[in-house]
This record gives C-alpha cells, structure tokens and sequence, in this order.
C-alpha cells in the first residue's frame, strides 16, 4: 500500500512517477522529487550526509516501493512502449545486487531507505563488486563450497550508468590518484546509481557504486574490486580500502555534493580523512604543499578534517579492524599520505602496522558504537576516546522486514494506522493485549509465516536429491535423502531460527555443545524441535566454514539420538529473502555470541518486529530488547565488561558454561510451545515484543538519533517527526544499560 495520493487514477499516479529528463521511466521517480532532492544534496548550505559504506545490502525483491506501486496500479497493457518496458523491467527484471555479506551491509541498505522516509538528504557511497561476495554451496562431505557471483551490473533494472554532463554519450567518470612501484597514477571508475526510494515515493536517497573494472585500470586494481573483502593479499584489502576512501571527494565534487558531514559506516573508508587533510594544505600553502608542510601543520589540518567526519564503530572484534604493514602501505600509497599515517596511524601494540581503526577514532567529530553495550566496550578499548563516544543503537528498516502477513494484520486494526509512517505506533499493542482478536488473528499471522517457511525447507529438500545428479552436490541435509513419509517437517514443531554470518564467536554451534543432554531434553518430554540454520563464513576463515561442517555432520547424530524428534537443518545461500522468511516464520530466534563480542546485531530485531521472541545471551542489542522476560529469554553468563572479556580465543568462548545455561532454559521454552496452559505466556512475548522493540529497534527512531548527532538542519515538518522518534528512546540515556 501506497500514500501515493489515493484519489488519483492509475495514469495519473504512473505519470507522477515517470521524469520529463534524461532518467525518463528509468527509476519510477518523479520530475519533481529528482529535482528536490538534487537541491538539497547540492545546496550551499551543506544540510545533507555522504555515507560511505563497503556493502549496502538492499536486495530489491525483498523490498521495492516502486514495484509496489506498479503492482497496485496495475497498469500492463499500456499502448506507451516506455511504459511497458517499464513495467517489464521493474516487475521482472533481476532484482538482487549482491553487494553485502552480511549485518554492516543490511544496516546500510535499511539506514538508507529510512533516510528516503524521513526525507533526510543523503548520498551513499559504495564499490561496486563484479564477482559479488561470494555464492555459497553446501555438499554435506565438502562443506561450504564457494564460487563467485556472476551478476550484470548493465542487465540489473535501478542500476544507472551515470553519463558525463558535457558529452552524454560518454559515462561519467571519476579519477583517483594511487602510487604504482613509485610513480603517481591515475585510476578511472565509472559512476553506478541506485535509488533508494521513500515508501511513498515522495523522496529518495541516490547511491553510488564505484565501478573499477575499466580496460584502463591496471590489473591489480580491477583484481582488487572484484570481490567485496576481497583477501587472497592484504595488498588487494588495503587497494580495496583505498578505492573506496579516496574515491568520496571525486564523486561529491563529480556531482556537485555538498554535504558537511561524511558518515563512515565502520572504518573502511577512512582514507578520505588523508585526502581532507591533503586538500586543507594545499589551500593553505599552494601546490607544493607537500614539500612544505611541517608536522605542526598536519597535525593541525588534522583537526579541520575531523570537523566533517562521524565514525561508526561497528565491533570490537579484531576482524574487524584494519591493520596494514606499513612497508607494504608504502607501495600503494604516496609517501606523503604515509607520512600522514605515520602521525595518526600509529599501532600502539606493533609499531609495523598502522592501525586504520586508530585513525577513524582520532578524525572525527562524533564516534559512536552500535549499542548501548557496545559504547560502553567500545569506551573499554579505546580509553583515551571514551568522553566521546556515543551510543546510537542500530535498527531495522521495519517496511522491509514485516512480513506480508503481519503488515496485513496491522492494517486490520485502527491501532496501528499509520504503522507505515510512524513505528512508534506499534506501543499501542500493549492495549491489544488482552484482546481475543487481536491474539488470533497474531497467532494465524504468524503460522502463516511458519508455513510458509516449512513449506519453502521441504521443497528445498527435494529439490537438492533432484539436483545432486546435475550438480555434483551432496544434499547438505541427509533428511533430503529420507522417504517421502519421513522426510517432511511440520509447521506444527516448534521451530528455532538461528542464521548470520559463521565467526567463532557467534558460536552456532554453542546449543549442540553436549547432544545427550539435548536430546534428553526432548525425549522427556516427547517435544519435537525443528533447528533452522543458515549463513556464510567468509572463504578465508577456515575455522567459521568448520562450524557450518560441523552443524550439518551433527544432524544426523541428533535425529537418531532424539529418536527422530530433533530435525538440524541447514539452508545454503542465505540473502535478505531467506532472512526475512526465516525471521517471521520461526517460534524464536536463537542468538548465541559470547559477550559482549556481538556490538549489536540486526536480525533478532527483525525477528522481534515480526513479535517472533529472542532466545539470546545478553549480548548487544538483546541488553536493550530483553525487558526483563517480557519480549524473550536469556541465558549465559552476564560478565562485567572488561577487557579481560574480549578474548576471542576458543578456549575463552564459554562453550561449556553458556551451552549449560541454555540447556537449563530450554524446557521452560519449549513447555510455552506445547503447554496449553503455558501457551498464553508465549503470546503475550509475541505481542510485547511488538509493542516494546517494535518503536525502538527500527531505522526511522536510528534516523532520528543520527541526524541530531549530524546536527543537520531539516524541513520543520520532517523534524518535528523525528524529535517525536527521540522522544520514544535515547541510546545515551544516562544511567544503567
Ligand atoms: C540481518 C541480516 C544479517 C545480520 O544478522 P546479525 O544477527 O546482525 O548477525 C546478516 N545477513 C543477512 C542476509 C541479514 O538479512
């Protein structure tokens, strides 16, 4: 549903959505939004935020306000070519653009499509990756098994090459500057656009796409862009790096961008605080600022760069973090930008290295962490800083992750009106709370999603046994190979989601940690589970890929020890669109990292706007969420944060001690499952965490926090709506977490 305005007829609405200019049917946007928006990222006074981001995941056939419309006008048989064309290419050309791995990139993508719906001008900027991250099979003897995404970027409906104003025929192209065995060189990229578009339409926010795979760039920088965390050598990760960092300045002034405040979405990006300061010298002492430039002199340009820079800090751990030779940094950067790290790079721990994540901390304005936890961590590791960081606890973008079903049942009731607009209506659901329709129709929302999501693993099932004589693949779950009869799940079990990137500390594997004791557990009670996976571990982290081995040489251990009532499935290839049916359709999310490693984490809250509970440690935004029983449980143990507790090592990861706190929750989990008379207490979870999280945990309260920290100056209209998300929630309410 649209707030396109409702009166008007289905040609009109598609002329409102069509440009008079050179983007024409391209992007479903009007003439007049183009036009206002353009305004506003390239006025003089600056009210507007370039945001740099390694990934931005926003895979278009999860969520697509222009398709959408398309859908509800329903206009197919117009005699205009254009139009059909249109229509073909929005409604079914390819939609994914498989630019993220995983949380970072979601988060940029949601914060992205909240700053259309808050109308908060803004730029993203990002690489454009040929290769993608990176395809995941699964064979149950190989394990992961990955191979490089094929996509076209030219058959890829939203993407626009952007055209060089002075000659139309000729792509825009920007011109970076990087050093090659000693000499200066120039490295051309074009230009890709992607429009975020306000659910309304009635604003967007563009993104750039850096594409670095022109016959002209040399081959080691073409390698470098192929892949997102491209790391067959930490030199093609810091040419990575520094495509993106030193790319921001070339694009804002391509296009004319005028933002004062560079956001960095983790620290990748942060060369383009060498090319402020760079810039800053040469306005000061001219051409050969290089050569004249004293220490003093950096150090205080330095300062001028950090006025335009707000870092967020996205994890504490070491992963991470970059950390680059300094002799090989010398190859591909200029001596006089090292000659900048050597003052603000340093690595107290291994003076060979400079620390990029030392650099971001230092050039900024404002620094924040991602949870309440986080900043206080965050604040731990990085001492010398802790009077400025701030928290601003992440979100989701709520459009994208309700389900269809759960969106419907909000339209039902006059409580939510306005959910669309307005998450903090979703408090209101403390009033429905005892209120029988409102239960039901929950509760048949909810199997509707569960069904949907069986339905989709045991099809899945089949398919991989039809296919494994095509593919060479081993089905990855040996329930494909079972009997008809035997091999189906059932919506009627419960069933536990659990599903994000595979780092050891997110420990999958944490609740298979001792078998016996689990499927004790259900055999006492004849309590039947489905356990749902998914995930990638990056192709370079052999232990991550050892834990997805792991879970699926478990599954058969656990079926036969449970005598058939725990069914451990893996899904391969997990994207937004799996995410989101899992996230819905699940009785409860499973999250079990070791805290407090997990800064935030996103998909237990899109779990939660969905009312599905949270079985978490506490850890990240589960600290915030919990609310004391009433929207999830919590097991684990509650350390008091030090930096004795950010061990990541296996032997520090609690295996033995979090896994027994679970195993001592889980039958008092499962009885609100299959207890009729416990059942209410597993509603009621479902419905507060509706109206607790639902106001809280989503991107348009994070837009809110984010644009005072910005202290950009918005629309009186636009601004008093986000005061009023500020007021449902501050990440840096003083006090305990
Ligand atoms: C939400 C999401 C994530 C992030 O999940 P975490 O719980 O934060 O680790 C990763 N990948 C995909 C595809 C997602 O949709």
């Amino acid at each position: 549903m649209s707030y396109i305005e409702p009166e008007l007829d289905s040609h009109k609405i598609l002329s409102q959505m069509l440009a008079s200019n050179e983007f024409g049917t391209f992007f479903g946007v009007s003439s007049k939004v183009l036009k206002e928006v353009w305004a506003a990222l390239t006025s003089a006074t600056g009210e507007s935020v370039t945001h740099v981001s390694m990934e931005i995941g926003a895979d278009n056939d999860v969520y697509n306000p222009v398709k959408d419309v398309l859908r509800e006008i329903n206009i197919f048989d117009h005699e205009n070519k254009l139009v059909s064309k249109f229509n073909d290419k929005i409604l079914y050309g390819p939609a994914k653009i498989p630019n993220y791995s995983g949380g970072l990139g979601v988060l940029a993508g949601d914060t992205l499509k909240s700053y259309a719906d808050c109308h908060l001008p803004a730029l993203g900027i990002s690489l454009l990756y040929r290769k993608g991250y990176f395809s995941q099979l699964v064979d149950s003897e190989a394990g992961q098994i990955a191979h490089a995404t094929q996509w076209r970027p030219e058959e890829t409906p939203h993407l626009y090459l952007l055209k060089d104003p002075a000659d139309p025929r000729k792509p825009l192209q920007v011109e970076i500057p990087f050093f090659d065995r000693g000499k200066q060189i120039k490295v051309a990229g074009n230009l890709w656009m992607k429009l975020e578009a306000a659910n309304d339409l009635s604003y967007f926010v563009p993104e750039i796409l850096l594409d670095y795979s022109l016959p002209s760039a040399p081959e080691w920088i073409r390698k470098a862009a192929q892949h997102l965390y491209e790391s067959r050598s930490e030199r093609a990760k810091a040419i990575q790096r520094r495509l993106l960092g030193a790319s921001v300045l070339p694009v804002m002034k391509a296009l004319n961008i005028t933002s004062k405040t560079i956001h960095l979405n983790e620290q990748h990006g942060v060369a383009v605080v060498l090319h402020l300061i760079a810039r800053y010298l040469q306005e000061k002492l001219g051409d050969d600022y290089m050569m004249k430039s004293t220490d003093q002199e950096i150090l205080e340009t330095a300062k001028l760069a950090a006025n335009w820079v707000v870092y967020t800090i996205h994890t504490p751990v070491k992963a991470g973090h970059d950390r680059f030779y300094r002799d090989m940094y010398a190859e591909i950067g200029h001596p006089f930008c090292n000659r900048i790290l050597e003052l603000l790079a340093e690595e107290g721990e291994n003076p060979d290295f400079f620390n990029f994540t030392s650099l971001a901390m230092k050039i900024n304005r404002a620094a924040n962490g991602v949870s309440r936890m986080h900043r206080l961590v965050t604040q731990k590791q990085f001492p010398q800083y802790a009077h400025k960081i701030k928290a601003v606890t992440n979100g989701v973008h709520h459009l994208t992750w309700i389900s269809a079903a759960k969106a419907e049942l909000f339209d039902i009731f006059p409580e939510f009106k306005d959910w669309r607009r307005n998450p903090g209506v979703f408090a209101k659901a403390e009033g429905l709370k005892n209120n029988d329709k409102f239960r039901t129709y929950l509760e048949q929302a909810w199997q509707t999603d569960t069904e949907k999501l069986i339905d989709f693993i045991n099809q899945m099932l089949i398919e991989h046994r039809q296919k494994m004589h095509t593919t060479w693949i081993d089905p990855p779950n040996f329930f494909s190979h079972l009997k008809d009869s035997e091999r189906d799940l059932s919506p009627k079990v419960m069933t536990i989601g659990f599903a994000r990137r595979f780092s050891t500390y997110k420990r999958a594997n944490l609740v298979f940690e001792d078998i016996d004791r689990l499927t004790g557990i259900v055999k006492n009670n004849n309590w039947p589970v489905n356990f749902v996976f998914a995930g990638k571990a990056h192709p370079a982290d052999e232990p991550g890929k050892h834990i997805i081995k792991n879970i699926i040489d478990t599954q058969k251990e656990l079926y036969e020890k449970s005598d058939g009532l725990i069914r451990l499935i893996f899904i391969p290839g997990y994207d937004m669109a799996l995410s989101k049916m899992m996230v819905a359709g699940v009785h409860a999310w499973l999250n079990s990292p070791k805290r407090p490693l997990e800064a935030s984490g996103t998909s237990g809250m899109k779990a939660a706007l969905n009312g599905v509970p949270n079985i978490s440690t506490m850890d990240g935004w589960w600290v915030e969420g919990y609310n004391q029983g009433r929207t999830g449980w919590k097991f684990g143990r509650e350390c008091e944060i030090s930096n004795a507790c950010l061990s990541e090592d296996l032997c520090t990861l609690l295996f033995t001690e979090d896994s027994d706190s679970f195993y001592n929750l889980f039958p008092q989990i499962l009885k609100t499952f299959y207890d009729e008379t416990c059942r209410h207490e597993l509603i009621d979870k479902c419905v507060m965490n509706i109206a607790l999280n639902g106001p809280v945990f989503n991107t348009h309260r994070m837009a809110a926090e984010y644009a005072k920290l910005y202290k950009i100056k918005l629309a009186p209209e636009m601004e008093r709506r986000l005061a009023a998300f500020r007021k449902l929630y501050d990440s840096n309410r003083p006090g305990k977490i």
